[in-house]
């Protein structure tokens, strides 16, 4: 019989990009799915759905008790919300979730299959059910150049993002997007003046960002569009965590090396060290994919061709981008990976500060393998096809 599988949050970012991809590659012919609402329990469920054609209440346990399995792309207040009383009522089923809230808890495994899946198997045969996706910009990376910590080479890793909209969800992208519609309109008659004068446009441009306000910038809190905000996700604050970790540190900036090391099954909680992996993560007026810029110090000098061959090698879905201008420009940017598997990986090459140091720029669709895609293959795991 095939397994009940519950859906929730399937209409929000994360989740109407995993209904895509399931149905791309057919997921919904092994399972009987089962849709959940928040806002609309009873209305229709959407096309997937096969004997069940209403939505159900996302908020009552007796109908999610059905489940086999439960996916989740609802976020954090849900899960927050419905998981622990669900686990309370007695429920055994594989539970496989977008959102941060269980990520860092002992009994989660964070899913990214293609770079840890002996972690999860280990795991599913010590009778684990929490599966959670890891945070978008450290699962992008692990897969562009996961090779290389696979291999024990990292002695230690920084990185600097470059952090698309949509990371904050649908209404960000529209706040970033109609930011740029201002801008533009407010300089519109000049730009098409090939005469005026450009410091007059710039002038006019800036004196337009300083004056949004209210709904303009109600999701980003200040303006993107033209600009960009080197914090992303909460300060820490005065806590143990950030005493640990050093002053200053955002939550997205303090993920880098907790799920890393947590994904790779090493550091606290495996008994062995953790990689340093630490950086600033910054948001950019990017509408889709994660773009980051790695330096490496590797345990030993390796030449960068085999780096690369290693690297190339680590899955069907990295594609290396030779170090040269013209396979930079035109296959290492987010308007080039938008919407595809691909991982590109680009601008290897020995730093200035010694053999063991390398440079690396790779980006990532954060709504497929940051996201949806590691969520539909753990459904694929469990059902063992
Ligand atoms: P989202 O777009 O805000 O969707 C979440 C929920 O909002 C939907 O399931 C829907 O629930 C409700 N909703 C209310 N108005 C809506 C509308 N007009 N259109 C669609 N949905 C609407 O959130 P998200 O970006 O997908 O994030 C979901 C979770 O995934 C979060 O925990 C997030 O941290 C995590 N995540 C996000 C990303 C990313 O790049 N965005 C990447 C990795 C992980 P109902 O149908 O029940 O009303």
């Amino acid at each position: 019989m095939r397994k009940l599988v519950g859906l929730v949050g399937w209409r929000g970012m994360v989740g109407s990009v995993l209904m895509d991809r399931m149905t791309q590659e057919q997921d919904f012919d092994l399972i009987e799915p089962l849709f959940f609402s928040t806002s609309n329990a009873g209305g229709a469920a959407p096309a997937q759905a096969k004997n069940e054609t209403r939505l159900q209440n996302a908020f009552n346990i007796e109908a999610l008790k059905r489940c086999d399995i439960i996916i989740t792309a609802q976020g954090g207040d849900y899960t927050s919300e419905v998981f622990p009383k669900l686990r309370q009522s007695g429920w055994k089923g594989h539970w496989i979730d977008a959102a941060s809230t269980l990520r860092m808890q002992d009994d989660a495994v964070i899913i990214l299959d293609p770079v840890n899946l002996p972690v999860i198997q280990k795991a599913l045969i010590q009778g684990g059910h929490n599966w959670v996706g890891g945070n978008c910009t450290v699962s992008c990376m692990l897969m562009g150049v996961g090779a290389l910590f696979k291999a024990g080479l990292v002695e230690w890793m920084s990185t600097q993002t470059y952090q698309a909209a949509s990371g904050g969800g649908a209404q960000h992208m529209r706040e970033l997007l109609t930011q740029y519609g201002t801008l533009y309109a407010e300089v519109k008659t000049l730009l098409d003046d090939p005469k005026s004068a450009i410091l007059e446009i710039d002038r006019l441009v800036i004196a337009k960002q300083r004056s949004l306000q209210g709904q303009e910038i109600e999701h980003f809190g200040v303006p993107l569009g033209g600009s960009l905000i080197p914090w992303i996700d909460k300060d820490l604050g005065l806590d143990k965590q950030r005493e640990e970790a050093g002053w200053g540190m955002s939550r997205e900036e303090w993920k880098g090396m907790a799920e890393t090391n947590k994904i790779l099954g090493q550091g606290p909680g495996f008994g062995t060290e953790a990689i340093p992996v630490d950086g600033i993560c910054v948001r950019v007026g990017a509408m889709r994919c994660h773009s980051q810029a790695l330096t490496l110090k590797l345990k030993k000098d390796v030449p960068v061709a085999d780096l690369e061959s290693m690297i190339a090698a680590d899955n069907p879905w990295v594609k290396l981008v030779p170090n040269t201008r013209e396979a930079t420009v035109q296959d290492l940017t987010p308007v080039a990976t938008t919407g595809t598997l691909r991982i590109p990986v680009g601008r290897i090459r020995k730093m200035a500060m010694g053999p063991q140091y390398i440079s690396a720029f790779t980006v990532g669709d954060q709504l497929l393998w940051g996201a949806a895609e590691p969520l539909r293959r753990m459904l694929r795991i469990l059902l063992g096809t």
